[in-house]
């Protein structure tokens, strides 16, 4: 279970805070969405439950742990983060990309990475991409990699910045399914404006406007909600 309790924060230098006291209860057995127009606080409500933002006020829990507490180790094997810019290193291969977290903050051999990225990939059906760099797949293939590394690292939590941004509606449809897959070890938390997305792959979430949760619930009764309201 993931807790945001109450949550604030202001960036430097602004006047308006971009979150204000926001509180969620994400249960691990939710595929939760965190819904809302451009500007609303999303990305930013993201970058805090990541620890990439110190947020003023308030706190953020893991199964009852407050996550400033925890050592980095412990909160990476918790919780993996996929941006919306994949920031996949280009000079490095598909595999390469995959082995470098656990070698690096797992402090594994070369050998059992190795293996562990050929597994991972055969498991998510991208073993093709193995020795390729990321100029030479596609976005969606980009998508699934970025993926790929972050389950490396075998965190409970995954939270996804606009996962489907640069992908078409067909591709969509598959990232939808495949994710469904992924979600009995996983539970995702997508980040999205995209409302077909949220409604084939969500289960619950909120919707943000400026800064505060408008609604929050089943995602197919917090999507009719909103379309209620604006006819
Ligand atoms: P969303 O992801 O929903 O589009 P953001 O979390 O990116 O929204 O932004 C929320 C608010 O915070 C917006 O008003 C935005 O202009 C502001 N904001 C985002 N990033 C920064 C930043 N680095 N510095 C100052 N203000 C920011
Ligand atoms: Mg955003």
């Amino acid at each position: 279970m993931i807790e945001v309790k109450n949550l604030s924060y202001r960036y430097p230098g602004s006047k308006i805070p971009a979150l204000k006291d926001i509180s969620i209860l994400v249960p691990q057995e939710h595929f939760f969405a965190i819904l809302g127009q451009s500007g609303s606080g999303k990305t930013t409500l993201l970058n805090c439950i990541a620890r990439f933002l110190k947020p003023n006020k308030g706190n953020i829990s893991i199964n009852g742990k407050n996550i400033a507490k925890m050592e980095r180790k412990e909160f990476r094997s918790q919780l993996g983060v996929v941006f919306q810019k994949l920031n996949l290193f280009p000079h490095l291969t598909v595999t390469q990309n995959l082995t470098l977290a656990p070698l690096k903050v797992l402090e594994k051999s070369e050998e059992e990475t190795q293996k562990e990225a050929e597994d991972m990939l055969e498991r998510l059906s991208i073993g093709e991409l193995a020795n390729r760099y990321p100029s030479q797949i596609s976005g969606g293939q980009a998508q699934r990699v970025a993926i790929a590394r972050a389950l490396m690292l075998q965190p409970k939590y995954m939270l996804l910045d606009e996962p489907t941004s640069a992908l078409d509606a067909q591709t969509t449809e598959e990232f939808a399914g495949w994710l469904e897959e992924l979600q009995e070890d996983t539970c995702f938390i997508i980040v999205t404006h995209d409302l077909p997305f949220a409604s084939m792959a969500a289960s619950h979430g909120i919707i943000m406007e400026d800064g505060v949760v408008k609604s929050t619930g089943r995602i197919q009764q917090i999507i009719e909600e909103t379309s209620g309201s604006t006819e």
